[in-house]
């Protein structure tokens, strides 16, 4: 057993507002620089839609993450071996029309144009060139349009869905949509790092954290087409790629990084997770439907005796082991198994977990047919919410249901027993058997509730203390085995920005 420590986080997609709050804070921090323009560490999605950059999940046209062949594990593109072919000319970049032309506003023509018969306007002007533009396209275009045919519609998760299902998600009375904020994942197993021909991304050893190391990058960009979900950014000024860092100076202060810190919705949770990194190619080598259990499975106990033997030895300190038996993210992720990654079929394994959203029961079913809420199967709803399962199971369930379905179940489940247990309206027999059948508890549903709805930022937020100098003498002395590993990002443990 290898035990390493990461940073890892969770979001509620069902507390998420869209508000934006926290893609400004990442930006006002981050990426108001000149060449930064266009980059959003941080953004929030509208599901269904193309995203940003336009359709990042389309892996048919950028070749982003792992495949197996063989029973091997290659990157799908953009091997290093490949990569000699595309230096000059790499077809796999998302260009500027996929991000959107970052423009300002022609603020100075409202205070000095000359007296006329119409207002003055200020019309958009490009950042990138100072010339005015006619805006095309933008980070949230499809902010909110559920249903669209131009957004929603050729978004990839609707794959597999029946005609119906799809015309029903585009009738009025069937317009659905939720929010998706999406940060880079911090994976275990990151395509942007074993892309780059320089070396210059790197995992550190302490938190996992993906950087990427400013001298050492050549420009070659190979770990944005790498990077399944888009999360590396050409910084067009500097020449250099950059990357969400997780606030990791905020993080070494004990302070949350901005986008939890700002989050409205306080939909986000952050903590640590001790895993077993002996095992991240063997999991990331399943058949898609193990994919998610695998993953879990690398996850350890922090408060198994063994594990804890294990990570003392291999230099974590112990206020980290103590800061992960109080994270939120293992008991959203392991205990209770709401927390799913996001697209694992990349099988980069994310580390960053999404809690589905409950979308609303449609009103309506077929023509002028009602559905009845009142059913022997307690669990019907979420078969007929207006998100067709499908959706949900291609997002975060490598096209596979079952594991949506049974954080939804639970999800839905702890709703009902809290409405018992607040309001009364629902019969408390049903409801402590609805749990059951939800593969849980009252005990447990009184946890859930108590970190989803009363939870104040400490209990959302565990961050270790930093322990840097630490961890570079540690990977001093352990190099000679960092580098026998097979996975070349571990070879990168600990080196600072
Ligand atoms: Fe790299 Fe994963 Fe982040 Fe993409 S999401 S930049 S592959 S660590
Ligand atoms: Fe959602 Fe929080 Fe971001 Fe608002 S700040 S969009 S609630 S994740």
């Amino acid at each position: 057993m290898n035990v390493r420590s990461q940073i890892s986080m969770v979001f509620h997609l069902d507390k998420c507002l869209g508000c934006h709050t926290c893609s400004i804070a990442c930006k006002n921090i981050w990426t108001s620089r000149k060449g930064a323009e266009y980059m959003w560490w941080n953004n929030v999605e509208t599901k269904p839609g193309c995203g940003y950059p336009t359709r990042w999940e389309n892996q048919e046209k950028y070749g982003g993450g792992w495949e197996t062949s063989n029973g091997n594990l290659r990157m799908k593109s953009t091997g290093k071996g490949r990569a000699i072919f595309n230096i000059f000319h790499n077809p796999r970049l998302p260009s500027l029309d996929d991000y959107y032309e970052p423009w300002t506003y022609d603020y100075p023509e409202l205070f000095n144009a000359p007296e006329g018969p119409d207002q003055p306007a200020a019309r958009p002007v490009s950042k990138i060139t100072g010339k005015l533009i006619q805006i095309q396209a933008g980070p949230n275009w499809d902010d909110d349009l559920g249903g669209s045919p131009v957004y929603a519609q050729n978004d990839r998760n609707l794959v597999g869905l029946t005609d119906e299902q799809r015309q029903q998600l585009s009738s009025i009375e069937r317009l659905v949509l939720f929010y998706f904020p999406r940060i880079c994942n911090h994976c275990l197993n990151p395509a942007c790092v074993a892309a780059c021909p320089s070396g210059a991304l790197y995992k550190r050893g302490e938190d996992g954290i993906v950087l990427v190391d400013q001298k050492r990058c050549r420009a070659w960009r190979f770990c944005i087409s790498a990077c399944p979900y888009k999360k590396v950014f050409f910084n067009w000024l500097t020449y250099k790629s950059e990357k969400c860092i997780l606030c990791f100076p905020r993080l070494e202060t004990g302070q949350a990084p901005a986008c939890f810190h700002s989050c409205v919705g306080r939909a986000r949770y952050l903590g640590v997770l001790l895993y077993d990194a002996d095992q991240i190619e063997t999991a990331a080598k399943h058949r898609d439907e193990e994919l998610i259990e695998a993953h879990r499975s690398m996850i350890l106990d922090p408060r198994d005796p063994v594990v804890i033997q294990a990570a003392l030895q291999n230099g974590i300190h112990s206020s980290v082991i103590e800061a992960a038996q109080k994270s939120p993210v293992y008991k959203f992720v392991k205990e209770w198994k709401l927390a799913l990654p996001p697209h694992i079929e990349y099988r980069t394994l994310p580390m960053l977990f999404y809690i589905p959203p409950l979308s609303p029961v449609m009103a309506m079913q077929g023509k002028d047919k009602l559905v009845e809420n009142v059913s022997v199967n307690l669990f019907h709803d979420i078969d007929e919410a207006r998100l067709p399962m499908k959706f949900l199971a291609n997002l975060f369930g490598a096209g596979h249901e079952g594991k949506v379905r049974y954080a939804l179940r639970k999800v839905k489940a702890v709703r009902w027993y809290r409405r018992a247990v607040t309001v009364g309206d629902v019969d408390m027999a049903t409801a402590e058997h609805m749990l059951r059948e939800a593969d849980s508890s009252p005990e447990e549903a009184e946890d859930i509730y108590r970190l989803t709805s009363l939870c104040a930022l400490e209990d959302r937020v565990v961050i270790p203390p930093a322990h840097r100098e630490e961890t570079i003498e540690r990977v001093e002395d352990t190099a000679e085995h960092q580098t026998n590993h097979g996975f070349g990002f571990l070879t990168e443990l600990g080196r600072g920005m």
